[in-house]
């Protein structure tokens, strides 16, 4: 919304200023009033939108001499506005089929924990209150226990992201005597959004300790690098790419075995914390779970909370008690520890699949639900989609076909694992409608639909896309016509 200033003031004092008749710009007051009402935006916004444009406008106008005609200056203050309404934090239809869409905020939440949320929200809580003695309580004490059973650990604790959660394990593991960190030279990634493990490894205070080659690590990598100098050994999970070929990697036993022979700690940073085996939901493989990594013989494991678990952003450390404990008593803890909106909301999710275990259901968690859809229930879907919007589009010059799609995890997790989907394809080419003015009208649309491209069509990829958002899409898809 920063207007851009078109040319720089002359400061010749030799050059005579041209004189502008500076009346024929857009009146400051008038335009905010005729833009209230029809912007939706607070009008305080409003207001810093017409004054900057006017300024910079009038600046060029004393600069050059002449006025930019006022319809063009109206016309970019409607654009900056149109652009911060956008920009607004609102629910979107994710037509992607990724799943777990990093810009679109990764996990949608179950019913069960919105409408807890919407209970609590307006409400005092206990959140360090034990209603027992009336004293002050432990922050998160439900949600802590609630986690350690779900993992099968013996304690776990939560904070604001995975990565957030790596940098505590190595501040309270990384001692000036022992400041070393074992890992493979294949895990020294960059999972996204600027995680890059080296430069967390750094600003803890640690020394890598490169191990193998970028495809081939063995466990007597692992035993050679161990002296009374090492840390810990870390393992990151390859969650946004993936190694093919000539490739080699111990497991966790051999891994944990070398550990504690060592008696130094193995920490598994799983990324994703899938309490699902994923291979039985849908055909894709098998992500590893967080109990079976602790059960291999991992000191800790370490995931985040929105992506395959399908809750709030939130960084999950789950193991051994001692070690809980004193990454507890950190003071960066504090400084990185969750909100009380972000914990109810990991306890609905948490507590979900706990309930789910002894009622042999799906738990109420969405990602899981979209991961399980059967094709033949999305096909039915897109059906009746089809035959809401096809003729409409035909008759507007738009041809909509339905197509075998594939959607995939994303979110950095599981990058291999695409499952079949269903998607409506528009072609607006007889419209003389290109793609990308297709994908940018639905995504502008009142219900903003994230579309994408292939092959020269656009398409609507069903498997990420709500029953309920269904009316909403169609009215979307329609208003192309
Ligand atoms: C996604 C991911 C992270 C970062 O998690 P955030 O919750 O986004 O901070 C760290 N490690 C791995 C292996 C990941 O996949």
């Amino acid at each position: 919304m920063t207007p851009t200033s078109r040319n720089t003031p002359s400061n010749d004092p030799e050059k005579p200023q041209p004189k502008v008749n500076l009346r024929e710009l857009p009146s400051v007051e008038t335009t905010i009033a005729q833009l209230s009402k029809v912007s939706s935006l607070p009008q305080p916004i409003i207001a810093d939108a017409v004054r900057s444009r006017v300024k910079v406008a009038r600046e060029s106008a004393q600069q050059s001499g002449a006025c930019a005609p006022r319809a063009e200056i109206i016309s970019a203050i409607e654009a900056d506005l149109r652009h911060t309404e956008l920009s607004r934090l609102q629910p979107v239809i994710n037509a992607t089929g990724v799943l777990i869409h990093t810009n679109l905020g990764r996990s949608p939440l179950g019913k069960r924990t919105t409408d807890f949320l919407a209970s609590l929200a307006g409400q005092y809580t206990n959140l360090e209150l034990d209603l027992t003695t009336g004293k002050r309580g432990k922050r998160g004490g439900y949600i802590e226990t609630a986690l350690a059973t779900l993992c099968n650990a013996d304690a776990a604790t939560v904070t604001n992201n995975c990565a957030a959660a790596v940098m505590l394990i190595l501040r309270h593991l990384v001692t000036t005597e022992r400041n070393e960190v074992i890992i493979s030279r294949g895990e020294l990634v960059e999972i996204g959004g600027g995680f890059r493990v080296p430069e967390i490894l750094e600003c803890s205070g640690a020394t890598l300790r490169e191990v193998g080659t970028t495809n081939k690590t063995r466990a007597s990598d692992y035993e050679n690098a161990v002296t009374d100098r090492t840390a810990l050994i870390l393992r990151v999970h390859r969650s946004n790419f993936f190694l093919g070929g000539f490739t080699d990697d111990p497991d966790d036993e051999e891994l944990t075995a070398i550990a504690h022979k060592h008696k130094i700690p193995l920490v598994c940073d799983l990324g994703s914390g899938s309490m699902m085996a994923t291979d039985k939901l849908a055909p894709i493989e098998h992500e590893p779970m967080p109990a079976e990594v602790l059960a291999g013989g991992a000191d800790l494991v370490c995931f985040s909370g929105d992506k395959l678990l399908g809750g709030p952003q939130t960084g999950v450390i789950a193991g051994r008690a001692d070690l809980i404990a004193g990454i507890k008593k950190d003071p960066f803890f504090r400084a990185m520890r969750c909100d009380k909106l972000i914990l109810a909301t990991l306890q609905e999710t948490v507590t979900a699949y706990l309930e789910s275990t002894t009622k042999e259901t799906t738990p109420d968690v969405p990602v899981t639900a979209m991961l399980a859809m059967r094709l033949d229930e999305l096909k039915q879907r897109a059906d009746a989609l089809m035959a809401q919007i096809q003729t409409p589009l035909a008759d507007a010059g738009i041809t909509a076909t339905l197509i075998d799609s594939t959607a995939r995890t994303g979110g950095g997790t599981m990058p291999k694992s695409s499952m079949p989907s269903v998607a409506i394809a528009l072609d607006g080419s007889a419209a003389s409608l290109s793609p990308d003015q297709i994908i940018s009208r639905l995504r502008e649309a009142a219900s903003p639909t994230i579309a994408y491209i292939e092959s020269d069509q656009v398409e609507i990829n069903l498997r990420t896309i709500f029953p309920f958002q269904e009316e909403a899409l169609v009215r979307t898809i329609l208003s192309l016509v």
